[in-house]
């Protein structure tokens, strides 16, 4: 099964872009994951602080907001290790050294056995507009340059060996929001934690009116090809 790794893990870092990235793509994962005991950290690279259109809300208040109900969320789900980067919602493109650097020294530092991050990939083939979220991809992009290339060789960033971190190698990456998803998780027992965790985004899906049933049908669909009822899809890269 491409999801041994994954459910065998004992560290497991999650790097999104946004706050409800993360409960949106592999909540009902994480929850399972922690319930079994692994230590789950998350990564936000940005706090979405772009990402209102109520003309009185500021990119301050909106930061502290988010970050405010992704702390919430997270806690729903058994998960407290959280880091904010900060970077501006929409650039994170244009952040690419700086993040790939951070990404670098965070994973040397936490030494995670897996970790869950957008696929960088998807949708290049079509034009998608939630494939092809510029975030999504820059975060990515770069998790899986500082997982795959960077955190091991000491060669890079010598700065953060000399500070005392040793090089880390990452077993695996388990992609979401993948055009070509090759495994899923069964979410089952965790889906109503999962909806719980989303809720607490209140500024994001306050207005959905049935949230349960949008995201009952998103693990339906995720799971049809494995014949699994509820599940969370992704694509395994080694
Ligand atoms: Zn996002």
């Amino acid at each position: 099964m491409s999801t041994d790794l994954l459910s065998s893990a004992r560290k497991v870092m999650v790097i999104v872009a946004h706050p409800d990235d993360a409960e949106i793509q592999c909540g009902g994962t994480v929850a399972r994951l922690a319930r079994q005991g692994a230590a789950v950290s998350y990564v936000l690279c940005t706090s979405g602080n772009r990402g209102a259109s109520e003309p009185a809300m500021t990119s301050e208040r909106l930061t502290a907001l988010r970050e405010a109900e992704q702390r919430t969320a997270a806690a729903r789900r058994g998960v407290s290790d959280m880091t904010f980067w900060r970077h501006d919602d929409g650039d994170l493109a244009y952040a690419a050294q700086p993040l790939r650097r951070e990404l670098t020294g965070l994973i040397r530092q936490q030494r995670p056995d897996v970790i869950i991050t957008h696929d960088p990939f998807a949708g290049l083939g079509r034009y998608e507009v939630c494939y092809l979220h510029p975030d999504h991809r820059a975060a990515g992009q770069a998790a899986f340059e500082a997982a795959f290339f960077c955190a091991g060789g000491s060669l890079f960033y010598p700065d953060q060996i000399a500070a005392g971190l040793a090089p880390h190698r990452v077993a695996a990456l388990y992609l979401v929001m993948s055009d070509a998803p090759d495994s899923c998780v069964d979410i089952g027992d965790t889906f109503a934690v999962k909806v719980a965790a989303i809720q607490a985004h209140h500024s994001q899906w306050g207005k959905q009116p049935d949230l349960e049933g949008f995201f009952r049908r998103m693990a339906e669909q995720s799971g049809a090809r494995w014949g699994v009822p509820l599940a969370e899809a992704f694509r395994l890269m080694q």
